[in-house]
């Protein structure tokens, strides 16, 4: 049943659309607003929520946070249409929500930044256009790098590399140089200071616990909603305490740069099963909705630094990662949009294994990562990258379904920030263009870097055998199977060699049991008792059959 026109508001200048990660007073698609003949537009959609199963979580963060800022707004005088969740006759899509208001308010012209993602660009473009009404698309000035400037870095280059953009932007920018404009400390990174792992002992204690922030009563409304309209979503609300306001969002940065900027770089590579903040941030979901300016972000390490309260080699790691990391997967995303989705390099084909929804399997790391993914929204970089995209990189999952999931799961999942990190950098589906080689490891790479394995029925050094490690098992079948695209490739010139020296018998066991993991869902072949109940009675069922 299609809903009953609003009446129409007349007089509309510009209508001014605010998508939730557009949260930006400063936003250039504001600029010139006048309160007497402009509005905003804003909506809450399920689609959003659903196109691929988003946490609940991520949800509520956006509609808090889109909720929190369309109050500050009116605050100001200025009009805001606001579509929530639950208001009648809400269609659920943004491009039909959209539709329906250009026909109510009639603007003279559409107003927006681009949006984070090329299937909004485009439909919201095309309502746009069906209605007849002029879509003006400002640029956006929350960036560092425009995606035209990023395209002059890109041309003529064979291959892009992040270390020499990264430069690029330092000297751009003024970051982190001397009086003569080089970088201070005579280099550009400090990596080989950073990088430890906690050892035995593990993590200094007491670890400086995050600033939590209290959902307020608009928050409490989102978590309700949410609660009741996505209940199978994955997602813990009852410890919901992120920041949905600018004001927060720039506690949180002081309470980082104050507490765990100094131990930042030293432990940035570092997990520990049940500690799930250590020393980051989490200030990327506040960034990715815009209620923080990266310039802000940068400035305030930069002063830790040159002020002395915090170790060069920290401050630098953190903002390569905001300047280097962040603005560069941006330029990636807009260079090669729309075909770079459909990429598939390795031409991998596995679904994605069914524990990625519930966090149960009997490999420690896994369900370690997995559960507090699941959980809370939220796993470090190197958690992301060596464990759970390490995992389906080397089973060979389709490229796509973990791209949806990773989008789905984190609560500062952008398709432009998402996207070639999962699929370029975490599963090198793009052949090369975010990597320069696929980041593959044995299980010793995760013993290394924390205490998983000591909990795990299985042995990080094992390739065959009942207790292998399903990691160092699917390692060694990754380099089998591609070995021939590898051998053309420098960096991985070492693994080769090793893989080349494996006799016809060790190729066949690791095979063997790759295909066992494989046609187990990516579940290694259960030994009894030592699995979690529901994946036990599911090898089981396996080994019936
Ligand atoms: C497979 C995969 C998927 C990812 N998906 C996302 C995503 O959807 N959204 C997202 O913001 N980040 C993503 N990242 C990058 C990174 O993992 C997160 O930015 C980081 O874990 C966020 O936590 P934090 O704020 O505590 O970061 P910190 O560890 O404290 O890092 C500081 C900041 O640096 C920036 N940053 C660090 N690494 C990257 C990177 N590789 N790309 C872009 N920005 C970076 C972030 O803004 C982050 O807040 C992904 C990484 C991988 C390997
Ligand atoms: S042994 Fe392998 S599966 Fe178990 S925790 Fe270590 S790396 Fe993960």
């Amino acid at each position: 049943m299609s809903a009953r026109p609003r009446a129409v508001v007349s007089g509309v200048r510009h209508l001014v659309v605010v998508l939730g990660d557009q949260l930006d007073a400063g936003s250039t698609a504001l600029d010139g607003f006048e309160a007497s003949r402009d509005a905003i537009w804003m909506a809450e959609v399920a689609g959003e929520s659903e196109h691929v199963v988003s946490s609940k979580v991520r949800t509520a963060l956006f509609l808090s946070a889109m909720r929190h800022f369309r109050d500050a707004q009116r605050a100001l005088g200025r009009r805001v249409e606001y579509v929530e969740l639950d208001s009648p006759g809400n269609t659920q899509t943004l491009a039909g929500e959209l539709a329906r208001a250009l026909a109510v308010s009639r603007p003279e012209r559409l107003v927006m930044v681009r949006a984070g993602e090329w299937r909004l660009d485009q439909d919201l473009a095309a309502a746009a256009k069906s209605a007849g009404v002029p879509l003006e698309l400002r640029p956006d000035r929350h960036f560092l790098c425009t995606p035209e400037e990023f395209h002059e870095h890109a041309a003529g280059r064979k291959q892009l590399r992040m270390e020499f953009f990264y430069r690029e932007m330092r000297r751009r920018h003024g970051v982190l140089l001397d009086e003569a404009g080089e970088p201070l400390g005579g280099q550009w990174n400090f990596d080989h200071d950073n990088r430890e792992s906690f050892g035995k002992e593990g993590p200094p204690r007491p670890l400086p616990a995050p600033r939590r922030f209290a959902p307020d009563a608009t928050t409490r409304a989102v978590l309700q909603l949410v609660e009741k309209r996505f209940p199978r979503h994955p997602g813990d609300l009852s410890v919901f305490d992120w920041p949905v306001t600018p004001e927060d969002a720039q506690r949180a940065l002081e309470d980082f740069v104050t507490h765990r900027l100094p131990d930042f770089g030293r432990y940035q590579d570092a997990i520990w099963c049940g500690e799930p903040w250590l020393y980051h941030s989490l200030i990327s979901a506040a960034m990715n909705l815009k209620l923080l300016d990266p310039r802000t972000v940068v400035a305030a390490v930069e002063r830790e630094v040159r002020t002395g309260k915090v170790p060069l080699a920290a401050g630098e790691g953190f903002i390569r990662q905001v300047l280097g990391w962040r603005e560069y997967v941006r330029g990636v995303y807009w260079l090669h949009m729309p075909d770079y989705v459909e990429r598939n390099a390795l031409g991998a084909k596995e679904p994605l294994p069914s524990f990625y929804w519930t966090g149960e399997t009997a490999m420690s790391c896994l369900r370690d990562a997995l559960g507090q993914t699941l959980r809370l929204g939220y796993a470090h970089h190197i958690q992301r990258l060596m464990v759970t995209g390490l995992y389906s990189l080397l089973l060979g999952v389709d490229p796509k379904r973990i791209h949806e999931w990773y989008l789905g799961v984190y609560v500062d999942a952008v398709e432009w920030v998402e996207l070639p990190n999962t699929l370029g950098m975490s599963q090198y589906a793009d052949g090369g263009v975010m990597a320069s080689k696929p980041y593959v490891a044995t299980g010793k790479y995760i013993q290394r870097m924390s205490n998983a394995c000591a909990s795990c029925r299985f042995d990080p050094a094992k390739a065959t055998g009942e207790d292998a490690c399903p990691f160092t098992t699917l390692y060694w079948d990754f380099l089998l199977r591609h070995e021939t695209l590898l051998r053309g490739n420098q960096r991985m010139a070492l693994q080769v060699k090793n893989v080349a020296r494996l006799s016809a018998s060790e190729r066949s066991a690791i095979r063997a049991r790759a295909n066992a993991i494989r046609v187990g869902g990516g579940e290694p072949p259960a030994e009894e008792g030592t699995l979690p109940l529901e994946t036990e009675l599911r090898a089981k069922a396996f080994k019936r059959s």
